[in-house]
Parts: C-alpha cells; sequence; structure tokens
C-alpha cells in the first residue's frame, strides 16, 4: 500500500515476510544511512528481537529496549534514547527504527522527529492495534497530565508490516487492535462491516487470510484520510471515532488497566448509540453488541468511574474547542460527521447508556 501525504509519499509493505524487504528498503535509499538505532521493547525483544536481527542482517545497528507498553511513553524513556542516540553518535543521516506495537512507534517516532531537529524512521509495527499507529506519521509522548500531550507531526520513510511478529500477541492485545478495525470499517464502508461481522467470530481464531485482508483494508483506509489531511484541519477527525469517550475511559480507569481498543469499543458503541438518537442512524445496535461481547468486549463503563469525571476529561480532550465537546456520529456506515454535542445531552445519555447495561 502506498501513502500519500503533502509532506511525503511512503509505502507500507504488509504480510507474512514482509520483513525480507527491510535490508532492501534500507539499503536502497537515496540518501546512504550513517547508523541505525533499533528502539524495542522488552516484550518484544523477548520473542523476536533474535529472529529480527537473523531476518534483517543489518550492520552499523544499535539497540535499545525500553520498557513495554505505555510506560515507554514517558519523558525519562524519552531522555534516555536521546542519550543513547548521542553516546552511540546517531548523527542527521542515521535511521530510528521502531520494533514493536504503538508505544514504541509513538515512542521512537518522537525521538526521530525530535533528535537534531528531525531524522528519518522506518516503523516495523508488531501488534493489529500498530496497524492504525504506525501510518500516518503521528508520533507522541504522554504527559503526567494527558496522554499524547507532547509530539509531532513526522512522517517514517516506510512501514514494514510482518504478520509473523503477531503470533505471539495476548488475546487482550489482540481485541485492542480489533477495535481499531472494527473503527475502520464503521467510518468508511458498510460491506467491510459486514465482513468483518460475518469472518470474525473469535479473535484466537481467525486466519492469516483473514488478518492480511483485514489490516490491509485499515492500512488503505487510514491511508485514504491521510492523504487528504495530514495535519488533522478535516476529515482525519473521523479516526477519533469512538475516542472521545474511550481516551475519557482510558484515563479514568487509569492507563493499562483498560487497553486503548476496548476503552475505545465501548466509545463506540455509545457513539452509535448517539447517532441513532441524534441522526437517525439505520444500525443494528444489537447485534453490534452482540458481537463485541462475543468477541470478549466490555460493553458498559467499567465501575466506579463516574459521568461527571468522564465529561471532565471529555472536555480536556485535545480535540474539544472553546469547551464545546465534538464528537464523531454516524449518518450512515461509512458515512461520519463532526457534531458537538450538548454536556446536558451527553450526561442524560452516559445514564442512560449505564441503564441499559443493567
Ligand atoms: P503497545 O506498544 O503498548 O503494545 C501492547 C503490548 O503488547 C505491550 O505490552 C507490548 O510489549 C506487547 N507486544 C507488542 N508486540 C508484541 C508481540 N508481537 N507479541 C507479544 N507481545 C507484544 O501498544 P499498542 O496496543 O500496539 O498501541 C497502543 C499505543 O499506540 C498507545 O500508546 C496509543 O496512544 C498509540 N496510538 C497511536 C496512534 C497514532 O496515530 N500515532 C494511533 C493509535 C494508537
Ligand atoms: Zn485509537
Amino acid at each position: 500500500v502506498k501513502i500519500h501525504t503533502s509532506s511525503k509519499t511512503y509505502p507500507v509493505y504488509i504480510g507474512k515476510g514482509a520483513i525480507q524487504q527491510l535490508r532492501s528498503i534500507i539499503h536502497g535509499a537515496e540518501d546512504q544511512y550513517t547508523t541505525i538505532m533499533v528502539i524495542t521493547d522488552e516484550t518484544v525483544a523477548k520473542h523476536h528481537l533474535h529472529t529480527f536481527r537473523e531476518q534483517t542482517g543489518l550492520e552499523r545497528v544499535f539497540e535499545k529496549v525500553v520498557p513495554s507498553g505505555e510506560k515507554a511513553k514517558t519523558f525519562d524513556v524519552y531522555q534516555d534514547c536521546l542519550t543513547s542516540a548521542l553516546e552511540n553518535k546517531l548523527d542527521r543521516k542515521s535511521l530510528i527504527l521502531s520494533f514493536g506495537g504503538g508505544a514504541v512507534g509513538d515512542l521512537a517516532g518522537f525521538v526521530a522527529a525530535t533528535y537534531m531537529r528531525g531524522i528519518r524512521f522506518i516503523q516495523v509495527p508488531t501488534t493489529i492495534l500498530a496497524h492504525d499507529s504506525a501510518v500516518g506519521g503521528k508520533v507522541a509522548i504522554n504527559h503526567p497530565l494527558g496522554k499524547n500531550m507532547v509530539g509531532a507531526f513526522h512522517q517514517p520513510e516506510a512501514v514494514v508490516y510482518d504478520l509473523g511478529y503477531l503470533k505471539t500477541l495476548p488475546e487482550k492485545e489482540l481485541r485492542s487492535g480489533f477495535a481499531e478495525v472494527i473503527k475502520h470499517s464503521l467510518i468508511s464502508d458498510e460491506n467491510f462491516y459486514f465482513w468483518l461481522m460475518e469472518g470474525i467470530q473469535s479473535l484466537s481464531g481467525m486466519t492469516d487470510p483473514q488478518m492480511l485482508e483485514f489490516l490491509t483494508r485499515g492500512v488503505q483506509i487510514k491511508g485514504g484520510v491521510i492523504a487528504e489531511d495530514e495535519k488533522e484541519n478535516g476529515v482525519r477527525a473521523f479516526l477519533n471515532f469512538g475516542h472521545t469517550l474511550g481516551h475519557a475511559i482510558e484515563a479514568e480507569a487509569g492507563f493499562g488497566e483498560v487497553t486503548h481498543g476496548e476503552a475505545v469499543a465501548i466509545g463506540m458503541l455509545f457513539s452509535l448509540k448517539l447517532s441513532i438518537q441524534l441522526l437517525g442512524l439505520d444500525f443494528n445496535i444489537k447485534a453490534f453488541k452482540l458481537w463485541l461481547k462475543s468477541l470478549g468486549y466490555e460493553t458498559s463503563i467499567p465501575a466506579g468511574i463516574s459521568n461527571e469525571r468522564l465529561l471532565e476529561r471529555m472536555k480536556q480532550d485535545k480535540k474539544t474547542v472553546n469547551g464545546a465537546i465534538r464528537f464523531v456520529l454516524l449518518e450512515k456506515i461509512g458515512l461520519p460527521v463532526l457534531k458537538e454535542v450538548e454536556e446536558t445531552v451527553l450526561l442524560m445519555n452516559l445514564k442512560k447508556f449505564a441503564e441499559e447495561e443493567e
């Protein structure tokens, strides 16, 4: 798949064995790389770093292993990466290679965006979720007061997505990533949505051809949105479907308690209900909810989180402008719109959402 943005066009190689492309991508670079810094996390290193080395056979490489998950996206780890980069004499022509999930990708991308005012980087994603995060050029670390609050737009040179690495993903992570696949289908293509719903009845039972198909579709959909709107002045906001409430749940539950995708799934269910109520969306919400449940998703907001707190969080969302909470809603499946929703309407619907679940 080719991704076109106003700042750059780059390839995404997807498939089993895609990693074989990496060497020639690196050697084929117009402006040769001096050194390569591989940033990966403890879990990915344990499972795959050894084979990664063998598969790629790269020279002039040094590896930086950071803590797994959100713990990678801190100021401390960021600074530590910069220190290693300086100590290992990375220069402007060096390459940063991110090998891991969305967290490592966001961190490594931010290091690349800021080291010496920006050097090149390549994404080698290892989670389902990263079909989303590795494409599009948004890179960031977290601030104690908010997720992804410190970041940049920095497009990779290439994305090499070898599905072989996904084999070791625990079911919880499959579930987290698959929520973004569902999101891509809902905001863009009804047929894709029904194809998923009919085809995917269990996450651990997904076949390789199914994964290849939906990850490719997901990347294409995201790529299409990015091509129109790299810096999120318009349609890119549609990718936040399910995320306004989802982010609030993630933050309130404590990051890591509920995964990103699990929170987004609840957020999508809520947004679909809002869409039915406010825009008259024609959608079988019951079937959707049953499907989510059968895949192991929670469909209600975790106990102990108050609606008022969620509302406060939603107001702090980066997408909020002048305090108005903007939701991505659907007029039809595949037809998203951005709509400001009144606080009172939101509170009422959050209440209803909780009651319906009981
Ligand atoms: P992650 O990188 O934290 O990976 C999830 C967990 O799976 C981690 O513990 C990791 O060590 C482990 N893991 C990764 N690959 C594995 C493998 N092959 N086998 C076994 N375990 C493996 O998170 P994620 O779910 O990939 O991504 C979430 C992050 O992505 C969040 O920080 C989110 O903010 C970010 N994100 C960014 C964008 C973007 O556009 N930049 C979009 C969506 C999400
Ligand atoms: Zn997301």
